[in-house]
Parts: C-alpha cells; sequence; structure tokens
C-alpha cells in the first residue's frame, strides 16, 4: 500500500524532474489545502479522496506543465466537491489558479445526456469554447484519465456512459492536443468497458504470444542497435513497442482483418539528435530489411495536423515477419508523446514558466485541425474560430450551436419556428429571465411557450442574432398579420405611385394587369401589398416595375397600331389597283439596314442574335415589345411557327431584303475537325481568299482530339457566305462547317 504523503513525493520528484524553478511551496500549500478540505472523503475503491487530485496533478506533471498546473490540479475538486470557494482559492493561490479551478468545475458541471453521433462535435467544440485557458482542459483529461483509471469500482451502468463519452469526446479532444499517450490509454480503458469481450480477447492474445513477440523484438533491437553504432550515428536509442489494444480492436474491425495480418503489430522507435540522422537512420533500415511498398511515411516534411513528426516505415524481417519503424529526434518525441504544451517548454528551456500568452495560440491552432493543411494552420493562428459562436443546451442535452450574443429568442427559433411563435418566458440554468438576455456557453435553456401567446412582437427582430429567428419572425408577421400588412402595403404603394403621375385606374384596366403580375411577380395586387406590408419588397421598387411595364406595354401598342394601319392601306390601295385593273405596284419603302418591313417605315431593326441573317437568307419579322422588330432567318428555331406563343401571335411580320444593300453583316460559323498542326493558319487563308473579314475567333479542343472553330465574320451577302463555307470544307482534317442558330 503506497501512502498520500508518499504519492505525495512522488509527484514533487516528477515536478523536479523538469521544472527547477517550480514553486514546490505553493504547490505543497495546495496539497495541504486540499486534503484538509476533502478531510474524510473517501474514493469509491477505499482510498482517501485527496488521492484522486493527487493523481490527477501527477498526469498534469507528466504533461510536463507550469507550477499553476499543477496546484490548479490539486484543487481541481475543491470548489465543486467542498466548503472552499473561488474567493479562497484566489485569496491564497491568486486570480489564475482561481479562474484555472473555476473552469474546470464548469466543465465538469456540463451533463452529457446525448448519445448522437452529431452532437459529439459540438459537444467538444463546447469544451474548447468554454475553456478560455487551455490549461482548464489539459487538467480536465487528466481528472478523466484518472477517473478511467479507477473506474472498476463504478457500476457497470456508469462505467459505460462514461467510457462512451471518454472514447467520443475526451480521446478525440486529447488526439486534437497531441497527447497521443494520454488518447491511447483513454481509448484502451473504454473498450475495456464498452467491448470487454473484445478487449479481453485481443490482450489475451498479445499475452499469450508476449514470450514470442518479446524474443522477436528484442533481437531485431539488437540487430538495429548493433548497426547503427557501428556506423557512429550519434545518440540513438531503440526500443520495441506492440501496439495498443485499441487500435488493434479498430484496424481489425475496419479491416477486417486478423491480429497476425495487421502489419504494425510490431514497431520500433529510433530516436537521434537531428533531421539529417532521421534520414540516415531510414537509409541503414531500408538496407538491413526489405521495405514495404506504398507504406513509407514523411511527417517530418509534411508534419501532420496536430504538429506530429516522424518518418514511418513498414519492413520484413527475414522471417516474414513485417514491423514498423519510426524514426525522429528527441524534440519530435518529446512533442508527439506529451503534447504540444512539450513544445514550448522544449523551445524556452525549462527555466522559463508558460504564461497564458504561450497558451493562447495553441488554443486556437488546436481547434478544428482536423485534415487542415499548412496553409489553414496559419489561417487558424489569426481567427478565434469559435468566438463567434456560443454552445448552450436543451433541457434533454441536445448541444445547440448560436452566433454569439444569441438570446432566448434565437435559441426558441432554432428549435421549431412554434416554439419561438408561442414563446412567453425562458429560463436559463433554472432562473426566469428576459428575452434579451445573452446566452452563455454551456447555459441549459428552457422556453416557456402558451398556446394564448400573442406571437413575436416586431421588436424581436432587433433583438434576435441569427438570420434564421429573424427570417422566420418575418415569415410569422407575412402568415398572421395579412390583413395589416395590405392595408399597410397597399397605402405606401399609392403613395408611391402619386410620385410618378401614374394612378391606380391605368394599372387596374382589364387588359393591363395580368402583365403588371406578371412583372412584379405576385398572383394579384393584394398579395403584391402583403409583401410590401412585411417588408418583403419595398413599394418604391415595386412602383418602378410598374412603371416599366407600363411604358413597354404602351410603346408595343404604338407599333402594332400602325402595322395594323399599314397593312390595312396595302390592302385598300390593292383593292383600288384591281378595281382600276391596274398592275399592283410594289410600294416604295424605305429600308432600314437593308431590310424592308412589310408596310412599315423608319421602324428600328436589329439582327437578331441566335441566327445571324446575312443578305440571301429567307428571312421573318417579329416585332418585339418596345424594341423594334428584330430579324430571324426563317430556318432559325426560334422562328417557327409551332414555337409561336400565343401572346405572339400577329406579332410576326413579313420583312425582306432590300435591292440597295451596301453594307456588310456579321453572322457565325461552327467549324468542326479533326485537331491537327497548322489548322488555324489553313482557316485564316480560306477567309482572307474570299476577302472576309474575321471579327473574333475561338477555339475549343476537346479531350478526345477534335477542334471546334468559333467565326464571327462579316459578310456581304449569302452567296459569299457560301463561298467561305464551301472553302473551308474542302480543308483536310474539315468535317462540318455549319451556321449556328437558336
Ligand atoms: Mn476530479
Amino acid at each position: 500500500m503506497v501512502t498520500v504523503e508518499e504519492r505525495y513525493e512522488h509527484l514533487e520528484k516528477t515536478i523536479r524532474g523538469y521544472n527547477i524553478s517550480a514553486d514546490l511551496g505553493q504547490i505543497r500549500a495546495a496539497y495541504e489545502y486540499a486534503r484538509e478540505n476533502h478531510g474524510e472523503q473517501m474514493r469509491r475503491d477505499g482510498s482517501p479522496y485527496i488521492t484522486h487530485p493527487i493523481q490527477v496533478a501527477q498526469i498534469v506533471a507528466e504533461m510536463r506543465l507550469d507550477s499553476e498546473s499543477i496546484i490548479a490540479a490539486l484543487l481541481h475538486d475543491c470548489i465543486e466537491d467542498t466548503d472552499s470557494t473561488y474567493e479562497d482559492i484566489a485569496k491564497r493561490f491568486g486570480v489564475t489558479v482561481a479562474d484555472i479551478v473555476d473552469g474546470v468545475t464548469k466543465l465538469t458541471r456540463v451533463k452529457y445526456s446525448t448519445m448522437e453521433e452529431e452532437q459529439m462535435e459540438n459537444l467538444r467544440k463546447m469544451l474548447f469554447a468554454m475553456s478560455r485557458d487551455i490549461r482548464v482542459i489539459l487538467i480536465k483529461i487528466a481528472d478523466r484519465l484518472h477517473n478511467m483509471r479507477t473506474m472498476e469500482y463504478q457500476t457497470p451502468a456508469k462505467q459505460k456512459k462514461k467510457s462512451f463519452e471518454t472514447m467520443e469526446i475526451y480521446a478525440p479532444i486529447a488526439h486534437r492536443l497531441g497527447l497521443a499517450k494520454i488518447k491511447w490509454e483513454l481509448e484502451d480503458l473504454s473498450l475495456k468497458y464498452l467491448d470487454p469481450v473484445a478487449y479481453h480477447d485481443i490482450n489475451k492474445k498479445l499475452e499469450a504470444d508476449s514470450a514470442r513477440h518479446e524474443q522477436f523484438m528484442a533481437r531485431i533491437q539488437e540487430e538495429i542497435n548493433n548497426r547503427l553504432i557501428e556506423l557512429d550515428i550519434p545518440h540513438v536509442t531503440v526500443y520495441g513497442r506492440i501496439k495498443h489494444p485499441y487500435s488493434i480492436y479498430r484496424k481489425m474491425y475496419l479491416q477486417e482483418k486478423t491480429m497476425e495480418e495487421l502489419y504494425d503489430l510490431f514497431a520500433f522507435r529510433v530516436l537521434v539528435d537531428t533531421v539529417p540522422d532521421c534520414y540516415n537512420v531510414l537509409g541503414v533500415i531500408h538496407d538491413i530489411y526489405k521495405p514495404i511498398l506504398g507504406r513509407f511515411k514523411d511527417y517530418i516534411a509534411t508534419p501532420k495536423p496536430n504538429m506530429y513528426q516522424s518518418l514511418h516505415t513498414t519492413v520484413i524481417g527475414e522471417e516474414g515477419i513485417p514491423f514498423e519503424v519510426q524514426i525522429r529526434t528527441y524534440e519530435m518525441h518529446a512533442i508527439n508523446e506529451y503534447g504540444i504544451a512539450a513544445h514550448w517548454k522544449y523551445k524556452q528551456g525549462i527555466k522559463k514558466e508558460g504564461n497564458e500568452a504561450d497558451y493562447e495560440w495553441i488554443r486556437r491552432l488546436l481547434e478544428n485541425q482536423e485534415d487542415a493543411d499548412a496553409e489553414d494552420f496559419i489561417h487558424s493562428l489569426k481567427v478565434d474560430m469559435f468566438a463567434d459562436e456560443v454552445f448552450v443546451f436543451t433541457p434533454r442535452g441536445d448541444v445547440i450551436n448560436l452566433p454569439a450574443g444569441a438570446t432566448p429568442i434565437d435559441f426558441a427559433y432554432s428549435i421549431h419556428s412554434a416554439i419561438g411563435n408561442t414563446m412567453v418566458g425562458a429560463k436559463v440554468n433554472g432562473r426566469m429571465v428576459g428575452f434579451d438576455y445573452q446566452l452563455h456557453n454551456g447555459d441549459v435553456v428552457e422556453i416557456n411557450t402558451s398556446k394564448a401567446a400573442h406571437g413575436p412582437s416586431r421588436d424581436w427582430m432587433k433583438i434576435a442574432k441569427s438570420s434564421e429567428a429573424r427570417s422566420k419572425i418575418r415569415q410569422w408577421f407575412k402568415r398572421e398579420r395579412r390583413e395589416e400588412n395590405i392595408a399597410q402595403g397597399r397605402a405606401s404603394f399609392e403613395s408611391e405611385l402619386k410620385h410618378t403621375g401614374l394612378n391606380m385606374a391605368q394599372i387596374t384596366a382589364p387588359d393591363i394587369l395580368p402583365s403588371i403580375l406578371k412583372r412584379v411577380s405576385f398572383q394579384s395586387l393584394d398579395e403584391m401589398y402583403a409583401a410590401i406590408g412585411y417588408g418583403g419588397l419595398t413599394a418604391l421598387k415595386a412602383v418602378n416595375r410598374v412603371r416599366d411595364e407600363l411604358l413597354q406595354i404602351s410603346r408595343a401598342a404604338a407599333m402594332e397600331k400602325a402595322a395594323r394601319e399599314a397593312a390595312e392601306r396595302a390592302a385598300q390601295e390593292a383593292k383600288a389597283a384591281q378595281e382600276a385593273r391596274q398592275p399592283i405596284l410594289p410600294r416604295k419603302v424605305k429600308s432600314e439596314k437593308g431590310i424592308v418591313v412589310e408596310g412599315l417605315s423608319n421602324c428600328l431593326v436589329k439582327f437578331s442574335k441566335c441566327c445571324a441573317p446575312v443578305p440571301g437568307d429567307e428571312i421573318i419579322g417579329f416585332i418585339t415589345r418596345g424594341y423594334g422588330v428584330s430579324v430571324h432567318r426563317k430556318d432559325c428555331p426560334n422562328a417557327q411557327p409551332d414555337h409561336h406563343v400565343e401572346a405572339n401571335q400577329g406579332r410576326w411580320i413579313k420583312v425582306s431584303w432590300s435591292d440597295d444593300i451596301r453594307d456588310s453583316y456579321t453572322t457565325a460559323l461552327e467549324v468542326m475537325c479533326k485537331d491537327r498542326p497548322n489548322l488555324l493558319v489553313d482557316i485564316s487563308t480560306a477567309m482572307s481568299t474570299c476577302k472576309v473579314n474575321v471579327n473574333s475567333l475561338s477555339v475549343h479542343t476537346t479531350a478526345d482530339g477534335f477542334a471546334i472553330f468559333h467565326l464571327v465574320i462579316s459578310v456581304t451577302d449569302s452567296k459569299q457566305l457560301e463561298q467561305v463555307m464551301r472553302k473551308i470544307h474542302q480543308i483536310s482534317s474539315v468535317m462540318k462547317v455549319s451556321r449556328p442558330a437558336g
């Protein structure tokens, strides 16, 4: 039986081993203070309670943390389990220590009642967010590790629950902090209670073969050792290790392999002084044993996100048994084993105590680093990832993630809009709070609802921090206050309309209203008023759209009227000519851009981009709404009669080329070819032979060796265009020349 005092002395010895300037006086004072306060309390295994804080401090010392961490570890259960207070600890041991103890206490009070997978990452984040000081979470992990080591005295139900939490929350956090050894132990201890059969199976196998394993490892170790001494590579330590049970379990389970098939059941570590020595040793290992292809990993050149650095290689010895060799420097080893906390220790030497600033960047660095690459790494140094988030609990224990500064309103709406809409009060940690109360990490929030609730007030929109809550409140006003919204929206629409000089009668005319509603995208004017009323659309925007539509309608009407009158005139003249038995002479009409629009003069004309007609093409015109006549080729897919929408009936109009064409016309060609060198030169030559101007040219090559040229050219008429197309078609490897349309 080890006495309490002996345990404490062992702790002191560990501390002196890495920190010669440790404040052993204060550490002893903390030990005595905790021992006194815990008094007669007992652990479930029958030992005095004080053994627990001493063992937690021992783990913290093995992480090589500073004096304040050791003191806080010794005091970590005082606020929670004894009469001691924050103020008392602050007075005796300083505010920093009191804050750390307080932080650990808060983490201890967090109750995890959920077991849902997607909640776990939120829980881990919440623990980080709550630990303003990284030492809080390190001590909490040490606390959990010691509790897991002594878990056998707990009830089976508690064993399972704590093991699950440890596996899902604390082991991943230990991993992120780079605490490899602690992570393994947490996982192994959890496995022991979560899958006892497999755990004992693996251990039994490992034990049964242990003599054989030991022999094998001792021989390999000696071989490596001898060769390195021979080659005079300094400060080399070699030792073997067997993979820990949980990693064997995971690999067997995931890869469906037997223990014998696992490559890295055996592993050796070679520790050297310098990085060049790492690569020297790698060469030596590959010289003695046959490396397995694809199993070499250089984590020195590319460290893992948690700063792990090492060379890994798997090789096969004479007996055909594969084993892994890990090669690293002493410094890398310290960081890999003891976590990033050891990093600054190593860098700064053991004389200097760490302070909060040293930890701050580590905390940021570690958060959410899984799979991050080097650049994200640097980036995360500058961004506090959880500063703009807050994590709170539902009464059921689910974690809800809200923006920082969130209130009970945000919480209620994030659960369900019905909860928000019927909310009449809120409780945080059992106490009634106002709707504008700012939630803190770890708060348990409860919302009181009532069927008789009036619904949200417009002020809530200003109090809510999340856009989700605000949009749900807006939704409510949209739905629940329709009459009010319509009246309010109508008033502001009409007053805005007045400024433009328009009136309601112009809008509500039966032949006008449908296209107005289409333009503003509402089923009825009331819908539009309602939208204006709840703030989904501004009155000004609505009026602008209505005015634009009215303008276009009147332009189109004028155009249609002119076209009709011209057609009537033509018909009358034809009739008169027939009556006079005179030959019908074509009316002289002025052309616009070489286009004669039947019966219309001075008509705006544009050539459609989709088919780009040139003189000689058969063409047809379309009276657009307000932008003149657009001219298509008759074979253009956009000008096919079956595509005519009913609303467009009567807009298609006959057009023809005038006799006095002098312009050149822009059109497009598409050339498909098997790609080959000099193709571009040949196509350009064909163009200049035909005296055609090329306005633009682009090439698209496909993966299977085809090239598609898109040419925009200017020609005088379709004859010249056909000539160009023939010329291009004659070029070798050209497969198809076409005029794109549609
Ligand atoms: Mn504890």
